[in-house]
């Protein structure tokens, strides 16, 4: 199977872009994350990301073409199969098979392995060839049990409270948002959420995704609850003008020790929706692919780990290949 990378993988003899930057005639989006969205003139994507890219991004409906997960479509002889990839609702990996070799190549999009309270659980299929993210594509990118995490997100909005201070949760408003309310709402803790995490939260029940209702933050956060809102509402008055308030950020970054700094918050918690270092390796171990090239993040990293342990990896930008010829 050919394919080239140019700003986005492109499936040469499929004539389908897999997340490209730029529009394109015929693309692959894998969830609804700004960085993977452009106005291409023809959308395939699972039904619930189609919903949020109409929603969020006003895509036309006739763009998008709906292909539930585990279904089979063939288009010009290449086979196309959509798998959950547990990063947020509705985000996909694609399994494409082209039918006159039988090559088979899984593109992973953001994934992560760890079941999740907002997203479907991960399901991945075997392949020739695997494209994966590697955002924590370093060794020292280890997240703790979900349990731990979960322990620890609970202890700060209580102690906050009991201490007198509005905790407030900051998180991306999809995905990471919703999570954060399905956590809370699971252990009893009232929240309300910051507008933008309410339309997307309205959006991805709309799409079938079970979460609890949310309540609109009217400008206090009321006595006994905390406040979910997006890292980037940390700068507004409305929040800087609250007088008592305890923020934490709830990030995978959170497993570098300087990452509350950088989101200027007190505290940082690694609630992630990326696949840490160990999850990224079984990612593999469960593929079985004869090639792996990797995107995003530490792509040199983990291609040179994965070598070492045995596998033909590179990185996807190519920049490798070099090292090694002088190597
Ligand atoms: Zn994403």
């Amino acid at each position: 199977m050919k394919w080239v990378y140019s700003k986005g993988i492109h499936v040469t003899d499929a004539g389908i872009w897999l997340d490209p930057q730029r529009s394109k005639p015929f693309a692959f989006v894998s969830h609804a994350h700004s960085d993977h969205v452009a106005r291409h003139q023809q959308i395939l994507c699972s039904p619930v990301t189609a919903h949020l890219l109409h929603v969020r991004y006003r895509i036309a409906q006739d763009r998008l073409i709906k292909l539930p997960f585990f279904e089979t479509r063939e288009i010009n002889g290449f086979l196309y199969q959509l798998l959950p990839a547990g990063h947020i609702a509705g985000s996909a990996m694609i399994h494409i098979t082209e039918l006159s070799s039988g090559a088979t190549l899984l593109y992973t999009g953001d994934y992560k392995l760890r079941p999740s309270r907002a997203a479907e659980n991960t399901v991945c299929l075997p392949a020739d060839t695997l494209i994966m993210e590697s955002t924590f594509g370093l060794p020292h990118y280890v997240l703790p049990p979900a349990e731990e995490i979960e322990a620890k997100l609970l202890d700060f909005v209580r102690k906050s409270i009991e201490s007198g201070k509005s905790p407030i949760l900051l998180g991306y408003s999809l995905g990471k948002a919703q999570e954060i309310s399905a956590i809370l709402a699971a252990h009893q803790q009232p929240f309300v959420v910051y507008h933008t995490i309410a339309a997307m939260t309205h959006a991805c029940r709309d799409a079938g995704i079970e979460l609890p209702i949310p309540f609109d933050w009217k400008g206090e956060i009321p006595a006994g609850y905390a406040l979910i809102a997006p890292p980037q509402a940390l700068r507004e008055p409305a929040i800087t003008g609250l007088k008592n308030y305890s923020s934490a950020i709830l990030t995978g970054w959170a497993m570098d020790p300087s990452a509350k700094y950088r989101y200027r918050s007190s505290t940082a918690i690694p609630l992630s929706d990326h696949a840490d270092f160990p999850d990224l390796l079984r990612l593999v171990d469960l593929v079985k692919p004869k090639k792996i090239f990797t995107l995003h993040g530490s792509t040199r990293e983990l291609a040179a780990t994965l070598r070492a342990r045995g596998h033909e990896a590179w990185s996807i930008y190519g920049d490798d290949q070099l090292e090694l010829s002088f190597g």
